[in-house]
């Protein structure tokens, strides 16, 4: 039987007792943990921070008041590196494969070890190390897309479609929205894989976090801005912009687009129609249902907590599958980074 009375679950995060430290808080704290930089995760105005170099840099770009400025310290750990804390309590950050910087957490304290997932995928993504399997007594897992019905289709196969659109309609261009961080180099970066050499134009709002991934080693090729860029060369070419953009007075100017949107939840058909997409593309950050149910087989603890998603589902799972698990209440997490 298994206790870990030291890490619980409270409304705001989870707290680790002995060490009077957070992970992912959702209020601000005087030692956090943060396992990547999405803003549900990394919140701004903790006192101390502890996360990779990536994340602490994502953090700085998006909060430049907390982390790094008005006397607020930030700790780096790189992926694999082992830090004590207080209380014997020592952490380890592992690659989780969601976005750049993003990392599993891994708690040790009283011999018993506590794997905290924070988002990740199993599928490759140019612009991140991949999800590492670790071994631990409690897995506590996201479950954004935790039923059957999420199936993530190969990324190629959506990366195929959106070049086709453009070859069909050359007097077109293609608007894809993609969030800010991680989707948006994700998807640019998978375009170059698949051989798109044509420089790619941004909406404003993704030329610093892409700026920051081309600093950070991660190969996006030529980008332009596309509010300077005139009517005739944004003809048949991508444009990707936030979500919130598409729709935006900002997309007027663009030449009849083809809006797409890259996000898991667009498999859902209705929420597509809501957002006026043409081409839905269904490009996930998260792991899907296959994704959720190997990982917990791959990392067989002995007990899994579920938080962050559809609770319900994955836990009938563990059920069936005679594996012990719970539901977290945690708040304040969304889905609005996929
Ligand atoms: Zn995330
Ligand atoms: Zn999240």
């Amino acid at each position: 039987m298994v206790s870990f009375s030291w890490i619980r679950p409270q409304p705001a995060g989870l707290f680790i007792e002995p060490a009077q430290c957070w992970i992912d808080p959702s209020r601000p704290v005087d030692l956090a943990l943060v396992t990547h930089g999405h803003a549900d995760h990394a919140r701004g105005g903790h006192l101390r921070t502890i996360a990779t170099p990536e994340t602490l840099a994502i953090m700085a770009l998006r909060y430049n008041t907390d982390v790094g400025k008005t006397g607020a310290d930030a700790t780096p750990v790189r992926y694999g590196e082992t830090l004590a804390l207080a209380g014997g309590v020592s952490v380890t950050f592992q690659p989780a494969g969601h976005v750049l910087g993003s990392a599993q957490i891994l708690v040790e304290h009283a011999g018993e070890r506590v794997l905290v997932s924070g988002d990740y995928k199993r599928r490759p993504d140019p612009t991140c190390p991949p999800f590492r399997v670790t071994p631990c007594d409690v897995f506590v897992t996201e479950a954004t897309f935790g039923l059957p019905v999420f199936r993530h289709p190969p990324i190629e196969q959506e990366i195929a479609r959106l070049l086709t659109a453009r070859a069909a309609h050359p007097e077109r261009c293609v608007l894809v929205g993609a969030y800010a961080l991680g989707k948006a180099q994700r998807l640019i970066a998978e375009l170059r894989r698949a051989g798109y050499a044509e420089p790619i134009f941004l909406h404003g709002a993704l030329e610093k976090m892409c700026e920051l991934y081309a600093g950070h080693g991660v190969d996006l090729g030529v980008l332009r801005p596309a509010t300077s860029a005139t009517r005739a060369a944004l003809t048949g070419q991508i444009i990707i912009a936030p979500p919130g953009a598409l729709n935006d007075r900002w997309a007027r100017r663009l030449p009849d687009p083809i809006t797409a949107m890259a996000s898991g939840w667009m498999q859902i058909r209705q929420r597509a129609r809501q957002r006026n997409i043409e081409l839905p593309l269904v490009i996930s950050d998260h792991a899907d249902w296959t994704e959720l149910t190997q990982t917990i087989g791959d990392i067989n603890p002995a007990e899994t907590w579920i938080t962050h998603g559809r609770e319900e589902g994955l836990l009938r799972w563990c059920e069936l599958n005679q594996r012990r698990a719970r539901p977290l209440a945690l708040l304040g997490y969304e889905d609005e980074d996929d």
